[in-house]
């Protein structure tokens, strides 16, 4: 079974019951991380993750908000006693600036710390990032404020497909990832720059002929729930979900 597991829905400020957006994708044998903010391994616990099947970690852009938690899931892995590697996927730029961060730290001084495999994720439409018995994952830029990938899965086992915009303004990257997808997780931050409405999102799912829409990365304090399926509603006639933390929905 492939799940989607919710870890934080917040889009940059977090409330007291969201975290900063991240989720981790779980397969029967292999489970990937995407993105790392908040208290990652307080919210794996909670999601009931199985953290042997967490092999591999993909981060989107390197805004603080999606990525601040990344030290803080390897010291947590380092006392559980972790010591299978973990690989780690981004572009060039942005895997360069997470091992900079991670170095701050000096994991090699923690005695049996596990090893890091870093992964190049190609800057271009359609790339490669992972695929093992569970996922096949590629990747395309959007169109954020820096540097950013948004994400397609397939279930290699049902062959349905699962799109992340991650941080976006509206784009045709998006509608491609998502094209025909069982889910399109979209952003509704709202209208600012690099940034998508709910409305947008569910003109995106629409176009692109998803199944159903799943809103994340909101701010909940100016668009409460009940407001962005409202939205969203008026430009896409499938199922709307409006993600809380720890949520699931397989695909
Ligand atoms: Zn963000």
């Amino acid at each position: 079974m492939a799940e989607v597991i919710f870890l934080g829905t917040a889009s940059a400020l977090p409330t007291l019951t969201q975290e900063n957006s991240y989720l981790v994708l779980s397969g029967d044998e292999h489970a990937t991380l995407v993105d790392c903010a908040g208290s990652p391994y307080r919210q794996l616990l909670q999601a009931e993750l199985d953290l042997r099947r967490l092999d591999s970690l993909i981060l989107t852009h390197f805004h603080p908000d999606h990525v601040y938690g990344l030290p803080a899931l390897l010291i947590a892995l380092w006392l559980t006693g972790r010591s299978a590697p973990l690989h780690l996927h981004a572009t060039a730029e942005v895997l360069a600036s997470a091992q900079r961060l991670i170095a701050l730290f000096q994991p090699e001084k923690w005695p049996g710390m596990l090893t890091l495999h870093p992964h190049v994720i190609p800057d271009k439409p359609g790339a490669a990032v992972l695929a093992n018995s569970d996922f096949e994952i590629m990747a395309a830029p959007v169109r954020h404020i820096i540097p950013t990938i948004g994400l397609r899965v397939v279930n290699r086992r049902s062959g349905a497909a699962l799109a992340y915009s991650s941080d976006t303004e509206p784009c045709a990257a998006v509608s491609l990832l998502a094209g025909q997808a069982s889910l399109l997780i979209h952003e509704a931050s709202g209208a600012t720059m690099g940034h998508s409405t709910a409305e947008q999102a569910g003109r995106i799912a629409q176009e692109a002929g998803a199944e159903r829409l799943v809103l994340t990365h909101y701010d909940s304090a100016e668009t409460p729930p009940a407001i962005l399926q409202r939205e969203a509603r008026k430009t896409f006639t499938g199922p709307i979900h409006v993600a809380q933390d720890i949520d699931r929905f397989t695909w």
